[in-house]
C-alpha cells in the first residue's frame, strides 16, 4: 500500500489523519488476516521513528525519505519524483516483490503509476476524496484545490487498473465529475470495529466524563470549514434560545483538532462563535483522542451530530451508529448510505442548524424514539466490517493478479483486467 502524505503512524483527528488513515490501518490488518502480507510505504515525516515498524503481524510500516521531515501536504507534490526513486531503490535493493500495490489518495496514485508499471504488477486505487468535490463544497475561508491536483486525479484514474469508491455516490462523482470508465470502479466500503465501537451503559458513560445528568451531543472530527462543527454549535444555540434547555442541562462535546490550511483560524472561529452565543458553560472542546479512546465519548452522547458539507464516506457517523447512537447529518456523500433517515438517525440540508436542532431535539426529548433509533442503529451498522471489506479487496486483487496486465495501452484497448469483473455487494 502507498499512503504518501498521511503516515498511518499518526493518530487520526487532527492535521492530515483521519478517516484515511483509520481506513489503511484496518483495511491492512483484516487483509493481514485472510494472509495477505502488506507493506505500507509513506512518507518519513518523523525523523525520530525508526524506517520500518511492524504494525501488527504480516503489517510494516516503511517510511520514505522525500524532501524534509515538516513538510506541509501542499509542499509534498513536488517531492513525488524523489518518493518514487527512493521507494523504487529501497524495495529493489530489498528483494522483495510483490503481487499488487494499493494506493490511497491521488498523490500515491501519481507513485502507484510509476511502480506498478516499473514492476508489471496491477495497481488498484482509492481516492478517499476528490478535489472537484470538495471544490463544489467549499466554504469560505477555504482555498480551492488546485488545478495540478484535478488534473493529477484525472491522470490516476486514467492509469489505476481499478478504482475503489466507497458509495455510489463517490462512484457517480467519479463517472460524472473525471468521466471515470464505470467498468473499472469497485463499490467497496469501507467498515467499523464491532468490537470496538459497541453500544455500553449510557449513563454509566456519562458519569465517567463527568457529565451524569445532562443531555449530551457530540461531534467527532477533524476541525477544518467542510466539517462544519460551527452548524454543531449554532443548532445547541437555537435549542437555548428556543427555551427547549437550560444551559447546565446539556454539553456539546467537540472532539477533534485542527486540520488543513484554515485549521487553525477554524478552532479559533468555533471558539468566537461558542462566546459570541453565550455557551461556554455548554460546550466542551475535547483535543484529538486516539481511535481506542473515542468509545468512551460516543458511549456518552444522546446523539450524534455530523454537519459536514461534504463527506466521501463519514466513518463517524457509522461508528456513533455502531455504539448505539442516533446520528443527525447532513444528506451527503456517504452519509446518506449511513443515516437511514426517520431509523437510524435524520438525514437534513448541510448548513440548516435549525433543521440540525430540530431533529436534534426530538431525539433528546423523545427516549424511546432515541432508544429505537439507537437500536436500528446498530443493526444498520453491522452491514459494515472490515473483514467483509478486506474479503471484497481480496477479491478484486486477486482478479488482478490472475490476469497479470494492466498497462494502460491495455486498459484503453478493452483487455481491461479488472473491466470484465464486476464485484456486486450483496448487504443483508
Ligand atoms: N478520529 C479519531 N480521533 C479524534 C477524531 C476523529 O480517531 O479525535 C477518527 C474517527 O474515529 C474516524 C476518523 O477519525 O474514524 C474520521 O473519519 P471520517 O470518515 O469521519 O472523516 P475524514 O477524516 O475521513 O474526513
Amino acid at each position: 500500500m502507498l499512503v504518501v502524505h498521511s503516515n498511518p503512524l499518526a493518530e487520526p483527528g487532527s492535521g492530515d489523519a483521519g478517516g484515511m488513515t483509520v481506513y489503511v490501518r484496518q483495511m491492512a490488518a483484516s487483509l493481514a488476516q485472510r494472509g495477505i502480507k502488506v507493506d505500507i510505504f509513506t512518507r518519513r515525516d518523523d525523523a525520530a521513528t525508526p524506517t520500518e515498524m511492524t504494525l501488527r503481524p504480516d503489517v510494516r510500516v516503511i517510511q520514505v525519505v522525500a524532501g524534509s521531515p515538516e513538510l506541509s501536504k501542499e509542499q509534498i507534490p513536488a517531492y513525488l519524483p524523489e518518493f518514487s526513486a527512493n521507494l523504487l531503490k529501497m524495495v529493489e535493493d530489498s528483494g522483495v516483490t510483490y503481487d499488487v500495490v494499493h494506493s490511497h489518495y491521488w498523490l500515491s496514485g501519481k507513485v502507484a503509476a510509476i511502480v506498478s508499471a516499473r514492476w508489471k504488477v496491477p495497481f488498484v486505487h482509492t481516492f478517499h476524496t476528490l478535489g472537484r468535490e470538495k471544490n463544489r463544497a467549499r466554504r469560505p475561508g477555504d482555498s480551492p484545490e488546485p488545478e495540478f491536483r484535478l488534473d493529477g486525479e484525472a491522470r490516476v484514474i486514467a492509469d489505476a487498473c481499478a478504482i475503489v469508491a466507497s458509495t455510489v455516490e463517490e462512484r457517480r462523482a467519479l463517472i460524472e465529475l473525471y468521466a471515470a470508465h464505470p467498468e473499472r470502479i469497485h463499490l467497496i466500503p469501507p467498515g467499523v470495529d464491532h468490537s470496538t465501537f459497541r453500544p455500553q451503559d449510557r449513563e454509566a458513560a456519562k458519569q465517567a466524563l463527568g457529565l451524569d445528568g445532562k443531555k449530551v451531543m457530540i461531534f467527532v472530527g477533524r476541525l477544518q470549514p467542510l466539517k462544519a462543527a460551527d452548524i454543531a454549535i449554532e443548532a445547541l444555540g437555537h435549542l437555548v434560545r428556543w427555551g427547549r434547555v437550560n444551559l447546565d442541562e446539556i454539553r456539546l462535546l467537540i472532539v477533534g483538532g485542527a486540520s488543513g490550511t484554515s485549521g487553525a483560524s477554524e478552532t479559533g472561529r468555533l471558539g468566537d462563535l461558542v462566546e459570541r452565543l453565550g455557551l461556554k458553560e455548554a460546550v466542551q472542546f475535547v483535543p484529538a483522542q486516539p481511535h481506542h479512546r473515542l468509545p468512551a465519548f460516543y458511549q456518552a452522547a444522546d446523539v450524534c451530530l455530523v454537519p459536514s458539507y461534504t463527506e466521501s464516506f463519514g466513518l463517524v457517523a457509522l461508528e456513533a451508529q455502531a455504539s448505539g447512537v442516533p446520528v443527525v447529518g447532513s444528506a451527503v456523500g456517504g452519509l446518506k448510505a449511513i443515516v437511514k433517515h426517520g431509523q437510524t438517525g435524520f438525514l437534513v440540508l448541510p448548513g440548516a442548524s435549525e433543521s440540525f436542532a430540530e431533529r436534534a431535539w426530538m431525539v433528546l426529548s423523545d427516549s424511546r424514539l432515541a432508544a429505537g433509533m439507537g437500536r436500528l442503529a446498530v443493526c444498520s451498522s453491522g452491514d459494515f466490517a472490515w473483514d467483509r471489506s478486506a474479503g471484497e479487496l481480496h477479491d478484486l486483487y486477486t482478479a488482478g493478479v490472475r490476469s497479470n496486465d494492466c498497462s494502460p495501452s491495455s486498459m484503453w484497448s478493452g483487455n481491461k483486467p479488472f473491466g470484465s469483473r464486476t464485484i456486486v455487494l450483496k448487504r443483508p
